[in-house]
């Protein structure tokens, strides 16, 4: 969920992008024969979903599904098609045409921003990309959680205009689906292990070791295609040490089935309206998102917000207000009781905006403000965009009153 559902900001380090080298095996007290899960990743794999007996997963008949992911066409690797979870995602999708790829990474027709917004749309609802993850990286965080996981998927089929997940492939970005689920989630067993308990409260959390599941996808959407979010989820609810988390802008009622026992965070990203509307394209109803929240609790999950991106343009005080008074007339007390909230400005990118004057220039006129905005070279080049530092800072204080205005349970866990 940018500021906005990949929760973490844009993010100029290495993430899952090119090149998925040639995999690691990082030293440790779990390193070797059984890091490729023959040993105990299997075990931990889904016990309470049908998939693994059907080979069908059971979400892609929802409404929800229907709506969002009708695939035509799958770009596999060799590999990833010929995994179990490989093999369960081409059995649900009979009718697709697959095709072969030498690499996720590199399929010249699929990425890229040529062409007009309707293909990429398209793209996004009719494509999907499986392969195998080589990297498998946990890197240190420190804001939306205290450490970003390796992701079971990346990209997305929704297109939020100031998302920054296609920064690498283009906007024409559709789900890869990352096959060796096993080997992730051994490789966060071994990393949950190494930590041990968490000896100091932080932001992230009080007592757990948080993970962030969802840098680069939307987990509640790759629910519908594969039990990749589901192995997480339950994974976690094996370690007492930590717990998952990930920022999703869909609402996947499918969820409410797996029982995360308190061991997953989902983050509801939230803005008003009004703004949502214009530049979250393919989303859940920001409303939609609020309600669902107390349904996720009931169903175990612990329930934050993430308010984000805050855009600013002529009346976002008040839209941010009326959003913030409905959450507070809406939301459950028990709701209130356990949220928090994570605040995060817009950034932007020089690459994006002028994709999106090609396709949506009405969303360039609220997210691109270059009197009110500071650019700086990313490393890989690009330059990205944030608002400058005292606009910031002053913008920062006006979201923290309206919270203590209008959500005063909310406590904001940080705000950048
Ligand atoms: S396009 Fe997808 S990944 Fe990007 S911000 Fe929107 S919901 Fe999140």
């Amino acid at each position: 969920m940018p500021p906005s559902h990949p929760s973490t900001g844009p993010t100029d380090g290495p993430t899952d992008g090119p090149p998925d080298g040639p995999g690691e095996r990082p030293a440790g007290p779990f390193a070797g024969p059984s890091d490729d899960g023959a040993l105990f990743g299997l075990d931990e794999l889904p016990t309470q979903t049908p998939a693994g007996a059907t080979g069908k997963p059971r979400f892609r008949d929802s409404p929800e599904a229907r709506r969002m992911l009708a695939v035509r066409e799958i770009h596999a690797e060799p590999g990833a098609a010929a995994s179990p979870r490989g093999r369960q995602i081409l059995a649900a999708y009979p009718e697709a045409e697959v095709v072969p790829v030498d690499s996720h990474w590199r399929i010249p027709d699929l990425h890229g921003n040529k062409g007009n917004a309707e293909r990429w749309v398209r793209v996004k609802s009719t494509v999907l990309v499986l392969g195998e993850k080589k990297t498998l990286t946990v890197r240190p965080n420190g804001r939306s959680a205290d450490w970003i996981a390796p992701g079971a998927a990346n990209g997305c089929a929704m297109a939020c205009a100031y998302c920054y997940v296609p920064r690498r492939k283009g906007y024409a970005n559709p789900i890869t689906v990352f096959t060796n689920i096993e080997r992730i989630v051994s490789r966060l067993r071994r990393h949950v292990t190494e930590q041990g308990p968490k000896s100091e409260p932080n932001q992230c959390d009080p007592a757990a070791w948080v993970y962030d599941i969802g840098e680069n996808n939307d987990c509640s959407v790759d629910a519908l295609i594969s039990e990749n979010t589901a192995d997480l989820i339950h994974a976690f609810t094996r370690w007492p040490t930590a717990k998952a988390s990930f920022a999703t802008k869909f609402v996947n009622p499918d969820l409410l089935d797996l029982d995360p026992r308190g061991r997953t965070r989902v983050r509801f990203s939230v803005m008003p309206p009004d703004d949502s509307r214009l530049l979250d394209i393919r989303t859940s109803p920001v409303e939609r998102r609020i309600a669902a929240a107390g349904d996720f609790l009931e169903a175990g999950y612990e329930v934050h917000f993430n308010l984000s991106p805050v855009v600013i343009r002529p009346g976002w005080e008040q839209a941010w207000a009326e959003l913030l008074q409905h959450m507070d007339d809406v939301l459950p007390r028990a709701v209130k009781d356990q949220a928090a909230a994570e605040v995060i400005m817009l950034t932007h990118n020089r690459d994006l905006h002028d994709v999106n004057m090609a396709w949506h220039p009405r969303a360039e006129d609220a997210l691109w403000r270059p009197e009110l905005q500071q650019a700086k070279r990313s490393e890989n080049g690009s330059w990205n965009v944030r608002y400058r530092n005292a606009d910031k800072a002053e913008a920062v204080g006006t979201v923290r009153r309206l919270v203590a205005e209008h959500a005063p349970w909310l406590t904001i866990r940080y705000a950048f």
